[in-house]
């Protein structure tokens, strides 16, 4: 490996109060079932070396690898609205902060390797159910373009783990720009009452928005972290929510402990893709209250982010009523910003170039169409793309979609609006409203075939949804919403 590459452990350096040095246990039989080359080469890892039995050894966490320094964190987190003071990495492991080629700095975990001090009696394993479906759902999300923890691979342990039944056993490695979450901050600022709060707050801003910070104390040379941390988490975080609903991702578990600072998607639990559209949709067994449903999502972010205003304000201002009112003005931009990524998300699916007042009526209209009519949320919108650049016929869609008579008046309203709308806007909603999107019942379909040891639908469907924005050669079977009998309603965070 080149010397500009490799691990480094910047967190562990800052104390062991955040992070605990921890081994991965040993597993009896790792075995490849997914490799990442794309991520690989983009981490710089040697493509030669990339597929050894020293790489399955090292990702299976029975040899560790040169340089690093496996630990778990200490966070707690809001969890379903009730605060759990300690929390932690019960099933993961930090390998180190490994330095990319290209200057990135990214946390590669394994998910899955075994106990940790945080494991609270849990067997810190994982079934090969949940790898599977975080490793398709996340890559996918990448492709889409959504802000997203990524996976290096996954490996079979050979072990069994105990859950309702004995199922097989994996692990996943996990790469993300860092898993520092609203939920560490908590820990430091609602458990430890405030002690190793500011050393924690200072590394997650520097870490990653200290262009932010550098812009900000060029202003205000006496700016603190915490202020740009709490704007720039907030930022990160309308965004990202405004991501998921433009594509129908149902998260499934927004506890604070499950949004990272650094504003990328995490924790493919319990998650979902809508295949109709209904705003109160909800996937998770656990989300009785629907809690987390479709529609809540930005309201649920909007209070987290409150949930990290009130851990930062002591380093917000040293006067309390200060510190309160900057913390609340920034919470409170929270809607505007969402409301704003959300319109210019909208405005690209419509084919729009820009949203007027009146137009927020007619995608009412639209969303109140797609429900009252149980219509499948991704098709209508590829339709509506297909019929502004006149490629219906060119593809297979009308084979898997009809639009109501409901939908066909609508569509008479909307095109009304589009008259003269540019070229540039009409082709652009090819690039922005996918074919493909990780379908519940597809994920459902490469679980039970991984659960027999068939890694075949897994490699499939991910070579798929790479390319999610267009059509490919048989692609009924992966574009398609579930006939009735094969819908996946619940989801499971399978831990
Ligand atoms: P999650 O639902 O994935 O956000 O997990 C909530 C908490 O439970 C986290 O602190 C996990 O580390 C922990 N946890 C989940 N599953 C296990 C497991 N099998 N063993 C130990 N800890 C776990
Ligand atoms: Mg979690």
């Amino acid at each position: 490996m080149s010397a500009t590459t490799g691990f480094q452990h910047s967190l562990v350096a800052l104390g062991s109060e955040y992070i605990t040095p921890t081994s991965a246990t040993p597993v009896s039989a790792p075995d490849w079932i997914a490799w990442n080359d794309s991520l690989a080469s983009e981490l710089g890892w040697p493509d030669a070396w990339s597929h050894t039995e020293e790489a399955l050894a090292g990702l299976a966490g029975n040899t560790p690898f040169d340089g690093s320094q496996p630990a778990a964190s200490v966070y707690a987190g809001h969890q379903f609205g009730s605060y759990n003071p300690q929390l932690g990495d019960g099933r993961a492991l930090l390998l180190g902060e490994w330095h990319t080629p290209a200057g990135h700095v990214l946390d590669i975990q394994l998910k899955g390797a075994g106990p940790t001090p945080y494991s609270r009696g849990g067997d810190g394993r994982s079934p090969v159910g949940p790898v599977v479906r975080e490793y398709l759902v996340s890559e996918a999300m990448h492709a889409l373009g959504v802000p997203t923890t990524r996976a290096l691979a996954a490996v079979a342990t050979g072990d069994p783990v105990y859950r309702q039944t004995r199922e097989p056993g994996a692990i996943l490695t996990r790469v993300a720009d860092s898993h520092l979450r609203i939920g560490t901050i908590q820990f430091f600022a609602m458990t430890r009452r405030g002690a190793g709060l500011e050393d924690i707050v200072n590394y997650a801003t520097e870490r990653h928005y200290g262009t932010a910070l550098a812009a900000a104390r060029d202003q205000e040379p006496d700016v603190t972290p915490a202020r740009v941390l709490l704007e720039e988490v907030g930022k990160a975080l309308a965004g990202l929510v405004a991501h998921w609903q433009s594509i129908g991702f149902i998260h499934g578990v927004l506890n604070t402990d499950n949004m990272l600072l650094c504003g990328q998607t995490v924790d493919y639990g319990p998650c979902a893709f809508m295949d109709a559209f209904a705003a109160g949709r909800v996937f998770s067994s656990i989300d009785s209250g629907g809690r987390y449903a479709f529609g809540n999502q930005p309201g649920i972010v909007h209070w987290n982010l409150g949930v990290l205003a009130q851990c930062l304000l002591p380093l917000i201002d040293d006067d309390e009523e200060a510190a309160v009112a900057y913390a609340q003005a920034s919470v409170d931009r929270f809607p505007e910003r969402f409301s704003s990524a959300y319109a210019a998300h909208l405005a690209a699916k419509f084919g729009l170039a820009g949203m007027r007042e009146d137009d927020k009526q007619l995608i009412e209209q639209f969303f109140q169409q797609l429900e009252q009519d149980s219509l499948d949320f991704t098709l209508a919108f590829r339709w509506l793309a297909e019929m502004a650049n006149g490629t219906l016929e060119q593809t297979p869609l009308s084979q898997i979609f009809s639009p109501s008579d409901g939908l066909s008046d609508w569509c008479e309203q909307w095109q009304l609006r589009r008259k003269g709308a540019s070229g540039d806007t009409t082709t652009r909603m090819l690039a922005v409203n996918p074919v493909v999107i990780p379908r519940n019942h597809l994920v459902a379909r490469a679980i039970a075939a991984a659960e027999q040891g068939d890694y075949g639908v897994l490699k499939t469907l991910n070579s798929r949804w790479q390319d999610p924005f267009a059509w490919s050669d048989n692609d009924l079977q992966f574009a398609a919403a579930p006939e009735p009998e094969e819908a996946v309603h619940r989801t499971f965070c399978g831990t």
